[in-house]
């Protein structure tokens, strides 16, 4: 029988074989899912690239090729190097240089200038130092959470690849089980919104996919981790679809509780989850809920990730290949696929997504090689649950705000700092520039403005026309209408009349907004607009039920509030599909699957949204109940 050491072994022996005699190998390891090289002669490998791509074909693996440390020129000659060969209007902002990885990063305002045509520039780096080049682009407005998550990477390099060796063997390690069937157990997000956590199982391997919190019910927060009959260290894998916290609020927690394995997700996910998960333990803190994790769990969280873009196919388990697609939700968010035992199955897990057009991104994803099992969000998988396409809501809103504003009144928008509040910002640009008349600045507080910067780092997860325009300097996050508020100044400005108020929460669960909220809603003049999902149990909800008296916390007493604003809610602008996109999405896969399974919905939609998929395409379908597990192989 093969062991690790053979199989890694093995590796290095074909590579040697495979490789003319002048790369000069001198080790070959796993590193996460990657195979990397070291060699003294780095030049050769980017002078002829199909030496790489020849490995890669003929051994299904990833390859990175990194010069031996004996071979990497000085810091300092490289320093000057680079900047005399890229031309100053690239606007580097810093290099620095992380020995571990053999990896020189070049921070810049346009990539496509350090990069040269063809790569020209990156590869002179290369070959005249031996450090391989990383770009990254430098966020249009300063961004302290690109800025610490850069830096702590760099400082936790040494420990960042101790833990990706660990990862690689796990991965690399020869399967000893046959794969002869496959299950998923439902520990959370079933049959409701939140918690979302999901578990695949074959006898060989464990992965998750999700691992959230509800912030909506204190009772039912976390998945039933507790309920798995075995302890979090012999889970493989985590991918994480988006950053919500209904889908990442929880996975710091893994980290506090043993699990030391590897977090997949797409670069825009990691980044905006760091800023949402850091958020939560400030608002636990504040309001004195007792703290499942802390800080130093989401660093840790953040040095066992692994980001993939979009289409890359990664070996995570012996017999599980990752794949991400564009979900279409918010920022980096994802659809999963997983191809699982060669060829036996493949899972496609939704996530959250929208299969219809935004401002923002592209639709959902439906072209696979293959799925036999898929399972779906039922957010909006009620037969009624149809929305108004995108220019009426947009002409609504128009509506709506110009009344209120004109009328010396303001208007409120909750909304989740990051989706929603982009969304609705691009409609309140495409304003500004259609009517001469409009003098209204749109306030943002809380996140809003660091999310907005993960967005102009990443222009390549955003919709093309919305590229273009970042990348030509021209970010509509950047407009003049939209301030940022000072928060000593929130009295004032929700007090003046005339303005737009956007913050989170976006369900008034906690955050500015209900501030804002109590300032506001006793005065008819003003407007509160919902323009995103309102769990049950939400103020947001009762609010947009048309509750008329609510009791709310001020100085750690209850105070009574009569609401007398106008409340308004406008769904088109939803990053969720409607019950059309659903049932369409589920027609438009590029095959038909085999079974559906909802989840994430009230429990009445998930049930609704399955009947009509089984009724209308003749598939099976399946409702789990948290903590069900369901044989799909
Ligand atoms: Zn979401």
């Amino acid at each position: 029988m093969l062991v690790l050491e053979d199989l890694l072994k093995h590796i290095e022996k074909r590579v040697k074989e495979l490789l003319p005699q002048e790369a000069e190998v001198v080790k070959v390891e796993a590193e996460g899912p990657e195979i990397v090289i070291y060699t003294k002669n780095i030049k050769l490998f980017f002078e002829d690239e199909s030496l790489i791509k020849t490995l890669a074909s003929e051994l299904k693996k990833r390859f990175v090729v990194r010069s031996d440390q004996s071979s990497l020129a000085d810091p300092e000659t490289t320093r000057s190097l680079i900047e005399s060969i890229v031309p100053k209007e690239a606007e580097i902002n810093r290099i620095d240089f992380d020995p571990e990885f053999g990896e020189v990063i070049i921070e810049a305002k346009k990539l496509g200038l350090v990069i040269g045509s063809g790569g020209k520039i990156l590869k002179e780096i290369v070959t005249k130092t031996g450090w391989v080049p990383k770009v990254l682009r430098t966020p249009t407005k300063p961004s302290d959470i690109i800025k610490g998550i850069r830096r702590t990477l760099i400082e936790e390099s040494k420990e960042r690849k101790k833990i990706l060796k660990n990862i690689g063997k796990n991965i690399y390690r020869v399967q000893t089980r046959k794969t002869e069937w496959v299950r998923v157990i439902f520990l959370g997000g079933s049959r409701e919104v939140g918690r979302s956590c999901f578990l695949v199982e074959t006898p060989e391997s464990k992965v998750m996919l999700d691992c959230g919190v509800n912030i909506a019910n204190i009772h039912g927060a976390y998945p039933y981790l507790d309920s798995l009959s075995y302890s979090l260290d012999e889970i493989d894998a985590v991918v994480i679809s988006h950053a919500h916290l209904d889908h990442s609020g929880a996975l710091p927690f893994l980290f506090n509780y043993g699990y030391e394995g590897p977090v997949y997700c797409t670069p825009p996910t990691r980044d905006t989850m760091v800023l949402l998960q850091k958020d939560f333990v400030d608002i636990s803190k504040k309001t004195g809920e007792e703290l499942i994790y802390g800080e130093k769990h989401i660093r840790k969280m953040l040095k066992h990730t692994i980001t993939r873009n979009y289409g890359e196919v990664t070996d995570i388990t012996p017999d599980i290949r990752l794949t991400l697609h564009n979900a279409g939700h918010i920022i980096g968010s994802s659809i999963i696929h997983l191809h699982i035992g060669d060829g036996l199955h493949n899972l496609v897990y939704t996530g959250d997504m929208k299969f219809g057009p935004s401002r923002l991104f592209d639709p959902a994803e439906v072209h696979f090689p293959r799925v036999e099992t898929l399972i779906i969000e039922s957010t909006y998988g009620g037969p009624k649950d149809v929305h108004p396409p995108r220019q009426v809501a947009e002409s609504e809103l128009y509506r709506t705000v110009k009344s209120t504003v004109e009328n010396g009144g303001t208007v409120l928008i909750p909304v989740f700092a990051v989706g929603r509040a982009q969304e609705v910002m691009l409609a309140f640009e495409t304003f500004a520039k259609k009517d001469p008349d409009w003098n209204h600045i749109v306030y943002l507080d809380g996140m809003t403005r660091e999310a907005s910067a993960i967005h102009t780092v990443y222009p390549e997860y955003l919709r093309k026309s919305l590229q273009k325009r970042i990348l030509h300097n021209d970010s509509p996050f950047d407009s003049e209408i939209f301030q940022l508020v000072d928060p000593t100044k929130r009295k004032d400005i929700a007090e003046e009349g005339g303005n737009i108020i956007m913050s989170p929460a976006g369900m008034l669960t906690g955050g500015p907004a209900i501030e804002y909220f109590k300032l506001l809603c006793e005065d008819k003049k003003n407007t509160i607009i919902f323009v995103g999902y309102q769990a049950e149990g939400t103020l947001g909800k009762k609010v947009q039920k048309g509750i008329k008296e609510v009791a709310l916390e001020e100085n750690g007493k209850l105070k009574g509030y009569q609401v007398k604003m106008n409340v308004k809610t406008i769904e088109g602008f939803s990053g969720h599909s409607d019950i059309t996109q659903l049932l369409s999405y589920v027609k438009k896969l590029s095959q038909k699957p085999q079974r559906v399974i909802t989840v994430h919905g009230e429990e009445k939609k998930c049930v609704s949204l399955a009947r009509m998929i089984s009724s209308k395409y003749r598939i099976e379908t399946r409702v789990p109940h948290n903590l069900e597990a369901v044989r799909i192989v």
